[in-house]
């Protein structure tokens, strides 16, 4: 079992903007990410989240803000007396040195004592079980490996945060579900400061202690996975973690523990009575395609009839594209192997615990 070897460093983004030209990649971002958390920058190609690591790496400096480790402003300091280590999604292993080489690197930098350098570097390759490798050249190894000795040779230092930008993107889909593992457990051990971008919901939600979902720059949502996913702060968070249908309307009565939405297209649907939304709101309401059921018959309500467009089977499920009696297009996957071929007219159920409430902007 590894020790826990990581210091205490909270990391506190204020107001930080950075500008490229017309471009304001990062805009008056807060984020206080409190020690020991494992926090994940999420959002599409191009929303800036390389360049919020690039600036908490010392790589960019920072248009506007202030950056904070503890009490120390170091957005002004150079990058190697900021104490971070980096895993690039290339991993940027040194091709001509031996895997203990590359891990002893940071160490040699830092004119760390040999013998103290051997003991850290024998460490860190075990923490990341590849002592038996350590003398292999990084294209001798495969993929994974030389991800681990990425991390491996950042970890080395001690840093007081941990820095990771895509480190899984370049694996196959079963590895990186392995690696997904072995980096939250080596988290869990070490207890370092985790600072990790990826546009991959699923990895954010399974690694992550807290995410910061990000569009043009702006975080538009901080939370626990559960927070982000079960209360999804608006249209982008929502559509960005899965909910992918939509229905625009407003509220127009009670029934029961039920508020009664009405669509723009006067379709009724009933949704659990959240305690804070009034009749007269306008919202949206969204659901999962995995939570919409394909049903024989009409429900009593909630029922909405539609026509199969396109059908797309991917082994334990399939995905239909239907277009509702309302012409609305809507996305449903269904476990099993039952199909229905473009053309086929259906029902569809959206149960009502299943549609979640969100304000229009
Ligand atoms: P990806 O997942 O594709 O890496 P990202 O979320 O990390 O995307 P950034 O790389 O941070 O996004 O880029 C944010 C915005 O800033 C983009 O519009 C990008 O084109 C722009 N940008 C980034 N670096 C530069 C640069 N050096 N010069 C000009 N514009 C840049």
């Amino acid at each position: 079992m590894a020790q826990a070897i990581a210091e205490n460093t909270r990391v506190l983004i204020k107001n930080v903007t950075r500008k490229f030209g017309e471009t304001t990649a990062v805009d008056s971002t807060n984020i206080d990410i409190s020690s020991g958390e494992f926090m994940t920058l999420l959002g599409p190609s191009g929303c800036g989240k390389t360049t919020l690591l690039s600036m908490i790496l010392g790589i960019l400096d920072v248009s506007d803000g202030e950056i904070y480790f503890n009490s120390t402003r170091i957005d002004y300091i150079p990058m190697h007396k900021r104490d971070v280590g980096m895993v690039f999604q290339n991993y940027a292993l040194f091709p001509h040195m031996t895997v203990e080489k590359n891990v002893e690197f940071g160490l040699e930098m830092r004119k760390v004592p040999k013998e103290e350098r051997k003991k850290r570097v024998a460490e860190a390759l075990e923490l990341v079980q590849l002592g038996h490798l350590a003398h292999r050249f990084p294209k001798e190894l495969s993929g994974g490996q030389q991800q681990r000795v990425a991390l491996a040779r950042a970890i080395v230092v001690r840093p007081k945060v941990l820095l990771l930008d895509e480190p899984l993107s370049n694996l196959d889909a079963k590895l990186r579900k392995d690696m997904r593992i072995q980096l939250k457990k080596l988290h869990q051990d070490l207890g370092i400061t985790t600072i990790y971008v990826t546009h991959d919901q699923e990895e954010a939600l399974s690694l992550s202690t807290k995410v910061a979902v990000m569009s043009f720059g702006v975080v538009q949502q901080i939370g626990t996975p559960k927070e982000i996913f079960l209360h999804p702060k608006n249209h982008f968070v929502a559509n960005f973690i899965g909910y992918t249908n939509f229905f625009k309307g407003k509220f127009v009565s009670k029934d029961g523990d039920y508020l009664v939405f009405e669509s723009e297209q006067k379709y009724k649907l009933k949704v659990e009575d959240d305690g804070i939304h009034q009749i007269g709101d306008e919202v949206l309401l969204t659901i999962k395609p995995e939570n919409i059921k394909i049903m024989e018959e009409q429900a009593e309500f909630n029922s909405m009839k539609g026509k199969v467009i396109v059908s797309d089977y991917v082994g334990n499920t399939t995905g239909y594209e239907i277009e509702s009696e309302y012409k609305e297009k809507v996305k449903v996957n269904v476990l099993g192997l039952e199909s229905y071929l473009a053309g086929h007219e259906i029902n569809l159920f959206l149960d009502p615990k299943n549609l979640l409430i969100i304000n229009q902007e």
